[in-house]
């Protein structure tokens, strides 16, 4: 591990570090450098700098996002094998996530933002227009470091923004090679990356440099976020848990479709955001539903590196001991799992994939998010009543129905309280289709055009007639 962090284009020396374990040995892994106070603010420093000559070439800008996509797929073995290292996820899974970056710059790239005439008549011409916010920090989780690097990094400079950009400190060591590879391209201080812990993120958010911070992450530091950026009135977009209901109709074919929300939900090793956490399924299909589950996560290849079944460990200690702990408390709670239910016996942070019966509202599992490849299937007597119980609570990021009668399904899906509602599917992501949460589970969007906008403040421009050619209006 040879990363470092970079700052106003250089590498900067670590003058402190922590320790980066590898979830699928348990052993250390490295040391990455933990970013001072004064490195974080010369990287804010470098980034204001370099903010206004980025900010007026946006052919320049675009030309260097381009560069960009292809180094990042240049570089993509490399990415990859630190990806496998840090998160412990399958090596394919990792490549679709280095091949997603391309994907995200291209569209970037090819998306212009508005310009918006609200009159044209001979009193004025008005036109609104959006303009680049200034330094944007941008704070990421661990389960995918590089591609949600990306999804910030490219709407944020095409549209003339610089940045300083903070990894999770349990995956430091992609984003800051990402991070010297950006800076093979960008000039000097659009963006800096730095690594370290939650208080680096705390100082960040503090700092009266950035402009927006645009956080992804628990629900609980989110809500710090908010707090500290609203002191400063920054702008924020908040990107935070969910503990998305997958709600089976009673028209489906039991069997594939177990085995497609299976897959969804135990995507990653359960740990996404926008995956199925509750899974409703009517009364009268619960025990063929559960059979379905259950043989559908018996086929799951734990720590296998490829193929469409393969599963790797939790990524960190601390989620590895959550879904212990909500696994062994759903128990407590009399609710049984029909396969799985605990730690393999093996090392590493490897869990069994878990499908969970007789679990209701009110226990942990099914009232929390759990992150984790542990599903609790929930009866319901009719559709009305499963959509009372996917709705109540204070997640509210995407939601799915599953059935063959795709008008009927739609119709409940639009009933979900959550930010995007799928049909046939879930958790998969466009880059022009913006990704939010509605309660708990986010402020603001990403993705799409209206993502992009949040790295700007509208503008709009007021031109009157030559004063000489008409009277003052
Ligand atoms: P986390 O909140 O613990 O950490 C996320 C980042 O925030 C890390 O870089 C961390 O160092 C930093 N941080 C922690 N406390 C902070 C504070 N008070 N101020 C500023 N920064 C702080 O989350 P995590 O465990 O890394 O990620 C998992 C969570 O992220 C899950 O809840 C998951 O649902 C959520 N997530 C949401 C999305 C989405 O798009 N909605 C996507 C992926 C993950």
């Amino acid at each position: 591990m040879t990363p470092h962090m970079t700052i106003g284009g250089e590498r900067a020396a670590a003058r402190a570090h922590f320790a980066v374990i590898n979830p699928a040995t348990e052993e250390n892994l490295d040391d990455a450098p933990a970013c001072q106070r004064d490195q974080l603010d010369a990287a804010f420093e470098a980034a204001l700098k370099a903010f206004p000559a980025w900010s007026n070439d946006e052919d320049t800008r675009l030309a260097m996002l381009s560069e960009l996509a292809d180094r990042i797929v240049a570089a993509g073995p490399e990415l990859v094998d630190l990806l496998v290292l840090e998160t412990g996820k399958p090596r394919d899974l990792a490549e679709i996530e280095i091949s997603a970056c391309k994907t995200w710059i291209d569209y970037a790239i090819a998306t212009e933002l508005p310009r918006t005439f609200l009159a044209r008549d001979a009193h004025a011409n008005i036109e609104m227009r959006h303009r680049p916010l200034g330094v944007v920090a941008a704070i990421l989780p661990w389960n995918f470091p590089i591609v949600m690097t990306i999804t910030k990094l490219a709407p944020a400079l095409r549209v003339g923004n610089t940045m300083v950009i903070k990894p999770s400190p349990f995956t430091p060591f992609s984003s800051l090679r990402l991070g010297e590879i950006v800076n093979e391209v960008v000039p000097a201080g659009v963006v800096n990356f730095v690594s370290g812990g939650d208080e680096v993120g705390q100082w960040m958010t503090a700092h009266p440099t950035p402009r927006k911070v645009t956080f992804t992450g628990s629900i609980a530091s989110g809500k710090h976020v908010a707090v500290a950026a609203g002191a400063d009135l920054k702008r924020v977009t908040l990107e935070l848990g969910g503990n998305d209901a997958a709600i089976l109709m009673d028209d489906i074919d039991v069997g594939p479709t177990a085995d497609a929300v299976l897959a969804r939900a135990f995507f990653n090793a359960g740990q996404a955001c926008a995956l199925p956490k509750r899974v409703f399924a009517p009364a009268g299909l619960y025990d063929e539903v559960v059979d379905a589950f259950t043989a559908a996560a018996e086929r799951v290849q734990l720590g296998a590196s490829d193929g469409p079944l393969a599963m790797g460990p939790l990524s960190t200690r601390p989620q590895f001991r959550r879904i212990c702990e909500l696994v062994t408390d759903a128990d407590a709670h009399g609710v049984k799992a029909t396969t799985g239910g605990g730690r393999a016996d093996r090392p590493g942070f490897f869990f069994q994939p878990t499908i969970l019966t007789g679990a209701s509202a009110g226990v942990r599992i099914v009232d929390e998010e759990q992150f984790g490849p542990a599903l609790p299937i929930i009866p319901y007597s009719n559709v009305d009543d499963a959509t009372r119980m996917a709705n109540d609570t204070m997640f509210g990021l995407c939601g799915s129905v599953w059935g063959q009668d795709l008008e009927r399904a739609t119709k409940v899906a639009e009933r979900l309280e959550c930010g995007v509602s799928y049909v046939n599917s879930h958790g998969v992501h466009r880059p022009s289709v913006p990704l939010m949460g509605s309660k708990w589970s986010g402020i603001g969007m990403e993705h799409g055009l209206e993502g992009m906008l949040e790295f700007t403040d509208p503008h709009v421009v007021f031109v009157a007639p030559r004063l000489t050619d008409t009277a003052l209006t």
